[in-house]
């Protein structure tokens, strides 16, 4: 009877929706945008009705364009943007106001002022994140403060405060359930990820009382039921779009990596059930997990990567496509002594250094596009190699193997490159939708549709696996390289720096 797990996938620019069989394979997916919306600079919202009604609609249509029926559905997974922040009125559902975007800049200045009282480390030891405006935190203050009426209404208990799963779940079941995962909590910079709770006195200090928050559960959980789609569907998994893809990537053991190659970057190492403090600017979160003892993963994140790719299409005007920069990149074979560091709004994990800018170096008069496309391309497997060195300084863990995913993950040549720069093995599953397929995974395992994860990993099809080809010699002198041009892209900014 029960032939399918939806997932609903809310992302960023866009709400998904896919059905999966029992196989792990898509049989329909439906897709649609949803406005942006910019009210100054720095500042990004959405419409959370729009969010709601966008979700609801390419899940009726995903259903419909098979002819799928509720009694065939044994669950739904919800897998969504992280930290992007809603708070609505308990009695009417309604938001008081836009959701706030975790790319939203608008606390970066109370943020400031929490540094400036020496507050970082304290935050980061108990939640596993660097003090930032990206978290939830900051996000939830503002709207107390700036909304009109919030302040009292929240001190009467009667505001929600949920990041976008739960928003969908209390929508789903009407308002019957407030409810989060431990992954989605442990983006909100208020849940202490060691005990597993929500941490009083940060919500002290961000004068957040505690009636505004959800009950949380393990990513694989009976958080309700839904009557939305023509009969009740039982709502089992939720996890931030990050970890859905580690989980959805199979990656269940301590010392296994994913790797997204998407328009930034996002690598996230299962550590198991050690929570790994980073000493070179990783942040340490929950990892997706099926109500076992919680397991933590070390996340760092590339700002910059299949951008990159985009900039050498629309503003150099080198591409018609992206997936033309692989045939470029086959036309050489080297990229001629050119690096390209495309720190376009700062460096990431491990330099953390919001001002180093772009930087091409090593140019001479035999430099073609050619070059110039392929040092593009690379750049996105030396930044990822630099995650993957600071993973395994961190963890003591050796990674032996990469999965990876995302929009970028498709050019061959890239993936040949990561293979012999990391000196690792890359593996590339049939199913580069792992972020659905990680939410379809946790809801189908707590449906009893998938009996365990043995079960899943049999589903796992690696259409493409990529190995080292080069000594290490040659892999050596590459890095050296790679590492002398980041310093140039910092050089640049400190002397700026400087001059001010
Ligand atoms: P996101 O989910 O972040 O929007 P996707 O996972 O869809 O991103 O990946 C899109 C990104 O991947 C774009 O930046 C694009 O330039 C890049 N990309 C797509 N195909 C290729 C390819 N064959 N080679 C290199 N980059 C690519």
């Amino acid at each position: 009877m029960k032939k399918y797990v939806i997932a609903m996938d809310q992302g960023t620019t866009s709400s998904r929706a896919a059905v999966f069989n029992k196989n792990g394979e898509i049989v329909s997916m439906v897709q649609k945008e949803f406005r942006q919306i910019f009210p100054k600079p720095g500042w990004v919202e959405h419409d959370p009705m729009e969010i709601w009604s966008t979700q609801m609609g390419v899940t009726m249509e995903a259903m419909q364009k098979i002819d799928a029926h509720s009694d065939e559905i044994a669950a739904i997974g919800i897998t969504n943007q992280r930290e992007t922040t809603v708070i609505w009125d308990a009695d009417t559902g309604r938001p008081i106001y836009n959701a706030i975007v975790w790319q939203c800049r608008r606390t970066a200045d109370m943020i400031e002022k929490m540094k400036s009282e020496g507050l970082f480390d304290k935050i980061k030891g108990k939640t596993g994140l660097v003090l930032d405006a990206y978290f939830s935190a900051s996000k939830i203050a503002w709207i107390l403060e700036n909304v009109p009426g919030a302040r009292e209404k929240a001190d009467l208990g009667k505001l929600r405060f949920g990041t976008v799963d739960c928003w969908l779940i209390w929508n789903l079941t009407d308002g019957k359930v407030h409810a989060t995962d431990y992954t989605n909590a442990s983006r909100t910079m208020l849940f202490d990820i060691h005990k597993l709770f929500w941490d009083k006195e940060i919500l002290d200090y961000f004068k957040i009382p505690e009636s505004m928050l959800p009950e949380v559960y393990p990513s694989s959980h009976p958080f309700g039921v839904t009557d939305k789609f023509g009969g009740d569907i039982k709502i089992s998994g939720a996890a931030g779009d990050q970890q859905a893809a580690l989980f959805g990537q199979c990656a269940f053991e301590a010392g296994e990596v994913k790797n997204t190659y998407g328009t930034g970057g996002f690598m996230l190492m299962n550590t198991g059930t050690n929570a790994v403090d980073s000493a070179h600017g990783l942040l340490t979160t929950i990892a997706a997990g099926d109500g076992g003892k919680v397991q933590y993963a070390l996340e760092g994140s590339v700002f910059v990567a299949g951008a990159a790719i985009q900039w050498l299409r629309d503003e150099m005007r080198m591409l018609r496509t992206s997936a033309q920069s692989e045939e470029y990149c086959l036309a050489v074979p080297d990229t001629n002594g050119v690096y390209i560091v495309p720190a376009f709004s700062g460096l990431g994990a491990p330099y953390w250094n919001q001002y180093a800018r772009g930087t091409v170096v090593g140019l001479t008069r035999g430099v073609s596009k050619d070059h110039f496309i392929r040092a593009a391309v690379e750049s996105l497997a030396y930044q990822t190699n630099d995650l993957t060195d600071a993973m395994m300084n961190d963890s003591g863990i050796p990674i032996t193997a990469l999965n990876v995913d995302g929009g970028a993950s498709a050019n061959n040549f890239l993936m040949q490159f990561q293979s012999d720069i990391s000196n690792i093995k890359i593996q590339r599953p049939s199913c580069v939708e792992t972020t659905a397929l990680g939410a379809a995974y946790l809801a189908g395992l707590e449906a009893g549709f998938w009996t365990d994860k043995d079960e899943i990993k049999k589903n796992r099809r690696c259409d493409n696996t990529f190995s080292p080809k080069i000594s290490d010699e040659e892999r050596n002198k590459l890095i050296k390289g790679w590492r002398r041009a980041v310093r140039c892209a910092e050089f640049w900014a400190n002397e700026e720096k400087e001059n001010d």
